[in-house]
């Protein structure tokens, strides 16, 4: 991890603590919202950019935390917050839906990956109070044409109002990648700025990421989202 990334996240973990991610006694007030909130600069809410839901979607996710079915690869916490961007309060009760490739770069649920009929690496949570959702799974594997990403959608009240693509430093997957079982299918084939998804919209759809206690990272993200 370069001197730039390291400085990079601890600025962007910086923000999402002022913004309510991070623990803390600003943590309830922030994450109240409400227009005092965002006018005082201690919120904002940005509307997440949509972007292709891609062609490995499956409706009907299995409701789970835990998404990963045993499979290796490095621990990956998820932690989707869900706000209501014309009013920066947190949604409770959406529907949030992930799934991803595994560490292999394959996803369930594929008949041409020969995986029809599983379901790894996908589920369903619904937000709490804080507007939050989390998710236990591993970094994902790349595949090719596409830079390293996490599927999600958003549900509130029946209807998808968010469908986007969650992404991650280069240099840290570069290190991740390094480790095993990554490190079995080296050469992936394309990086954030040569993904042609990613250029729309991406940077604004990157995970924050930083070390778990144990091991692994955790990944955070506000999703600023239209109720409908
Ligand atoms: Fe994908």
């Amino acid at each position: 991890m370069d001197e730039r990334l390291t400085r990079s996240s601890l600025l962007r973990l910086a923000g999402l603590t002022a913004a309510g991610i991070g623990l803390g006694a600003s943590e309830a007030e922030a994450a109240s919202g409400g227009p005092a909130a965002v006018s005082s600069g201690l919120v904002s809410c940005v509307l997440t950019p949509e972007q292709t839901e891609g062609p490995f979607y499956v409706p009907g996710e299995k409701v789970r935390r835990n998404i990963t079915e045993g499979r290796p690869g490095l621990p990956l916490t998820l932690r989707l917050f869900v706000l209501d961007v014309s009013t920066c309060r947190p949604i409770k009760g959406a529907a949030v839906e992930v799934w991803q490739a595994d560490a292999g770069g394959v996803y369930s649920g594929e008949s041409s990956l020969r995986t029809a009929g599983e379901t790894f690496m996908r589920g369903v949570q619904r937000t709490d109070a804080n507007g939050l959702a989390v998710f236990q799974t591993v970094y994902p594997g790349w595949y090719q044409g596409r830079t390293v990403h996490v599927h999600v959608k958003v549900h509130v009240a029946g209807n998808v109002v968010h469908t986007g693509q969650l992404y991650f430093p280069d240099s840290l997957t570069d290190a991740v990648y390094r480790q095993q079982p990554y490190a079995r299918r080296p050469g992936r084939t394309t990086r954030n700025a040569n993904d042609a998804i990613f250029r729309n919209g991406g940077r604004q759809s990157m995970l924050a990421l930083k070390k778990h206690s144990g091991r692994g990272y955790v990944g955070s993200i506000r999703m600023g989202v239209h109720r409908s």
